[in-house]
């Protein structure tokens, strides 16, 4: 999400923190699957072969655990509504319509990052979905490492079970149709490449 400041006209973003230039920064899409995997898998590691080579494995697992839970945390992570720069507290999304005026005002260029449109109030809004394909495949990869783990390995099932855990919420996200539109408050807002909300889509433009 990219919010912009009414006051100081302040720009900020997921990755407000990178020291690289816009054009340079390195982008990877913000998981929640990758994430929970890595945590899950890290865990099954640490367990199963570090007694075959100790150092190896085990700095392997502590590697993916940490970069996981890290994953997790940007996964999560929300831009403040507060500016840093001015201390503004309600500084609007890019696709909200106070947004929108002040990028046009200011002549910014940013991209439209909303998801979902409100069926109610053509609002745009961001929600997190995670793909049915993927989330299935961690599923069945959570599934396979259980049963491998059962009995020979105490900790390889906890490890197992996150990552299944993982898949099943990716999957719960992505079959949810409606979103709550931040704006009515209303279960209405829908995913913006859904043939409804095309529709709506062009008629507001
Ligand atoms: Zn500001
Ligand atoms: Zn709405």
């Amino acid at each position: 999400m990219t919010r912009v400041c009414p006051k100081c006209g302040h720009v900020a973003r997921d990755y407000e923190y990178s020291v690289l230039p816009e054009e340079k920064r390195f982008k990877f899409k913000r998981s929640l699957l990758a994430a929970g995997t890595l945590v899950g898998a890290g865990i099954v590691m640490f367990w199963d072969v570090w007694q075959i080579y100790p150092y190896f494995f085990k700095i392997l697992s502590v590697l993916c655990i940490f970069l996981g839970l890290y994953g997790l945390k940007l996964y999560f992570k929300e831009v403040s509504k507060v500016c840093p720069k001015c201390n503004y507290d309600n500084m609007p999304a890019s696709y909200e319509p106070e947004g929108q005026k002040i990028i046009q005002e200011k002549e910014y260029v940013i991209k439209d990052d909303s998801t979902h449109i409100c069926t109610n109030c053509n609002i745009k809004s961001e929600h997190k979905v995670q793909s049915r394909t993927y989330s299935l495949i961690v599923t069945l990869f959570g599934l396979f490492s259980l049963t491998i783990s059962t009995g020979s390995n105490p900790i390889g099932i906890i490890g197992s079970l996150i990552i299944i855990g993982t898949g099943i919420y990716g999957l719960s996200t992505s079959l949810k149709k409606r979103f709550k539109c931040p704006h009515c408050n209303k279960n209405t807002a829908i995913a913006k490449n859904s043939p409804e909300a095309k529709a709506l889509l062009e008629q507001s433009t």
